[in-house]
């Protein structure tokens, strides 16, 4: 009888729980009796689904999981944290896309941001087409394919892209939103117009480069430190109907480089490339991985396997470029494709193109994932590693790392480098880029999946020996999406910022209760 009772119980509170859910031990007893408290859930598959990431690096509970239909409910939330005798620490939660749980909030509540947007499609995307500066005024928890599939309606886009459009808009914001369009129009962080932020305190305020400008350029890139992003005017552009993509293969670092350089120049800007990435294949990858990938078929594969034994290359480089366009003229596409890649150095004959719609481009990833779903590697811990290294030493960076440290290495996963103009970042932003004079760096992400305990310790490893390198070369490099374990860490990740940055998180979180699974601040929680 004991159990049947416990059983009801338990079912009457998770029925309840949509209403009123039960206290959860670690919280002050008075947020239950709050307007907001049937928002909260404290049971276990609730605070399971916000305990890790996509990285499953690390797992940890929450107390709770909040789940605001409007900003004003954030702000009771943190209004109360803030000026509890028992702060506790708040983190909102996008997708949960990060690898170090960044969006985690031990002890304390997630907010779980999509439930502002949720059952209600497009509800928090508000396109402004008729001036002169078109602009979407976009929920923070939106998705990018659902800003995208929004401004598309109106035959406009934003500017610059991530390349995985599942990530939400507060979650881009806090790091910095980087993609191949970056050199020309900055990260997503500088095509931003205005942001609503919940502060630290429960405030709600509007901020823009002249208004509560010091909360805007702390905001973005801010790592979720500052406050919570509810809303984001995003500045638009009119958007193609079609793309040209093209992967141009290389089996030397200096001209593939030299061509990168110059597709992101001011000389190649009327007649590049709308978008340039690029990538590393390491050797043993065309024997062992995979036989053939969404762009690659096993064809393609082949022959760049036998160009890569024929040349002795440690890896293949591949420069990822793509030009828009619109079906009316696809002669001139042609055209200045062709004109474009006479400028080129790449290997002769090892262009791959495919042509595409604008979605199909900007929503590409979606096609890996499947891809990886399906093969059960998507859900599995990822080490990832990203760092911005200055130009001048890009090629030291190759010659330790990809013809040294991971020469005989073959990490399931793929190896991203593309430079971008750092004249396009706004250095009053918390995003942080090498400190030195250059005007260009380039972004290196190690992107790796491991498929077993032993990789994650061999891969984390790994990652260390990289950053290790770099320091010994001296190498002024910077951590994108940046993890650090000590304050120490984080004060050389900011460098001169760091006063400022302490300046203002206790202005706007006092209490350091905002998103803890960054570990930048000691919470007082
Ligand atoms: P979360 O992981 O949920 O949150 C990230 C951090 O931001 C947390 O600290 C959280 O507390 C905070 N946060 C979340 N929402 C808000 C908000 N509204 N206001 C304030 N703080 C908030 N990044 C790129 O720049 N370019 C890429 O091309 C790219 N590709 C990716 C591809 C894949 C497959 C994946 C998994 C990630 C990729 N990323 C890329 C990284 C991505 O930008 C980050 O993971 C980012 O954190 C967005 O994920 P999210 O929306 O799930 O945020």
């Amino acid at each position: 009888r004991f159990v049947a009772l416990a059983l009801l119980t338990s079912f009457i509170s998770v029925v309840a729980g949509q209403l009123r859910p039960l206290p959860a031990a670690g919280l002050p007893g008075d947020l239950f009796n709050l307007g907001i408290a049937s928002r909260l859930r404290t049971d276990g598959n609730a605070t399971a689904r916000a305990s890790t990431d996509f990285g499953q690096m690390v797992t940890a509970a929450p107390e709770a999981v909040f789940h605001p239909r409007t900003p004003a409910d954030i702000a009771a939330l943190i209004r109360f944290s803030a000026s509890s005798p028992a702060p506790f620490p708040v983190a909102p939660r996008g997708q949960g896309h990060s690898w170090r749980g960044q969006s985690l909030a031990p002890g304390g509540v997630v907010v779980d941001m999509r439930s502002m947007g949720r059952g209600r499609r497009g509800a928090r995307i508000n396109v402004s087409a008729a001036g002169a500066e078109p602009y979407v005024d976009a929920g923070g928890e939106q998705l990018w394919i659902d800003v995208l599939r929004a401004t598309l309606r109106h035959g406009l886009a934003p500017r610059v892209w991530t390349d995985y459009l599942r990530l939400t808009v507060g979650g881009t914001l806090s790091n910095a939103g980087i993609g191949g369009q970056a050199f020309r129009h900055g990260p997503q962080i500088a095509n931003v117009h205005e942001l609503d932020v919940v502060t630290g305190t429960g405030e709600m305020v509007t901020c823009s480069r002249d208004k509560n400008s010091d909360l805007f350029f702390a905001a973005l890139g801010g790592l979720g430190q500052f406050g919570v992003i509810t809303r984001a005017r995003i500045m638009l552009e009119t958007a193609p109907k079609r793309v040209r993509w093209v992967r141009l293969a290389y089996t030397d670092v200096v001209t593939f480089t030299k061509d990168q350089e110059f597709l992101i120049s001011d000389r190649a800007r009327e007649v590049g490339f709308n978008y340039v990435e690029g990538q590393v294949q390491l050797n043993r990858s065309f024997a062992e991985g995979p036989k053939s990938t969404p762009f690659f078929s096993a064809t393609d594969l082949n022959r760049l396997a036998k160009l890569a034994l024929r040349k002795g290359s440690a890896a293949i480089y591949y420069i990822e470029g793509a030009m828009y366009y619109n079906e009316d003229d696809p002669e001139s596409v042609d055209q200045k494709m062709e004109a474009l890649l006479d400028n080129l150095s790449f290997e002769p004959g090892f262009v791959f193109t495919k042509d595409v719609t604008f979605v199909q481009f900007l929503d590409r990833v979606l096609e890996e994932e499947r891809v990886l779903r399906s093969a059960g590697v998507w859900e599995v811990p990822h080490p990832w590693l990203n760092l911005f290294v200055p130009r001048s030493r890009i090629l030291d960076f190759d010659n330790g790392v990809f013809k040294g440290l991971l020469r005989d290495a073959n990490p399931a996963g793929i190896i991203l480098m593309y430079p971008m103009n750092k004249d396009k970042w706004d250095d009053r932003m918390t995003a942080m880029t090498p400190t030195d004079d250059e005007d260009v760096f380039y972004a290196v992400s190690l992107l790796w999946s491991a498929l077993s305990v032993d990789e994650v310790v061999k891969l984390e490893r790994e990652n260390e020996s990289v950053m290790n390198l770099c320091d010994k070369a001296g190498i002024k490099w910077k951590q994108y999406l940046p993890h650090h374990t000590s304050q120490d860490g984080w004060q050389q990740h900011f460098g001169a910022k760091w006063g400022k940055i302490t300046e203002l998180k206790a202005k706007y979180d006092p209490q350091a209760i905002l998103s803890p699974g960054q570990k930048i601040f000691p919470s007082r929680a």
